[in-house]
């Protein structure tokens, strides 16, 4: 049995943690504890709930009412993992400065960046977005409609990334990749990078941004990105999206084509 006086020795220590990590505490609770109780009472995913919100709070065939919506449902209500308002402006500077006219995006999540992105590219540019989870991917191809954008400016690939990008030349005809938007799974950032290095289609100056390199953190991509000697790199560094006091950062490679 503890005695009171040494329980009471452990408060002081047990605010402080509380303190410190208050934002982690919080975005346990938004992602992981809401998420369970509320996949039990609604029978929904929590993708399928964002998308209903959505649905019955934006203009259809409006782009920014479709973010708009999402991002009042992701602060407010519950966590998903899109790049967001604050990342997504930075994205939106990149995307300006670069007018990219084939871009790949893996890990299209529930369609938030792939909106964000189609309504950014210059005339005549093509998204191909891959998601390999198919329910996901039903809600991607939805929000894709919602916002206006047809097939021939963004193809929603439903594959893994691993098998998607070592076909992208003979099934899509691609010759080079002018932007690749990664933010899938964190462990899958190597290989894929390195798959599209081997696949040719990364050309010198093409650019590849990577989302989330701090947190949860892609720490063997950044550690080959000071090694390999390929890329001009850089982290734009910000707070996770929809969170206060957890710092992230986006990666921005060049690829330069030199080993
Ligand atoms: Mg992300």
């Amino acid at each position: 049995m503890v005695s009171p006086a040494i329980a009471l020795a452990f408060i002081p220590l047990l605010l402080t943690v509380l303190i410190k990590y208050r934002y982690f505490f919080v975005l346990f609770y938004r992602a992981i504890l809401v998420r369970i109780w509320k996949d039990c009472t609604t029978g929904l995913s929590r993708e399928e709930r964002a998308y209903q919100y959505v649905l019955t709070h934006c203009t259809l065939g409006d782009p920014d009412s479709i973010l708009d919506a999402f991002d009042i449902w992701c602060s407010n209500v519950e966590f998903i993992s899109n790049i967001g308002p604050k990342k997504g402006k930075i994205l939106d500077r990149l995307l300006m400065e670069q007018s990219p006219l084939t871009v790949l995006e893996l890990g299209a999540h529930c369609g938030y960046s792939t909106v964000r992105i189609a309504r950014s590219l210059p005339l005549g540019a093509r998204l191909y977005s891959v998601e390999m989870d198919q329910r996901n991917a039903a809600i991607t191809e939805k929000i894709i409609r919602m916002a206006g954008f047809d097939d021939s400016t963004v193809e929603l690939i439903v594959n893994p990334s691993d098998e998607v990008i070592p076909r992208l030349r003979s099934d899509y005809s691609l010759e080079k990749l002018d932007l690749v938007f990664m933010d899938h799974w964190k462990k899958c950032y190597l290989p894929d990078l390195q798959l599209l290095e081997d696949s040719g289609l990364l050309g010198k100056g093409s650019m590849v941004l990577a989302d989330n390199v701090l947190f949860p953190g892609a720490p063997k991509f950044l550690r080959y990105l000071r090694k390999c000697g390929l890329y001009e790199w850089k982290i734009h560094r910000a707070t996770l999206e929809y969170s206060r006091g957890i710092r992230d950062g986006m990666a921005e490679l060049i690829y330069q084509g030199i080993k």
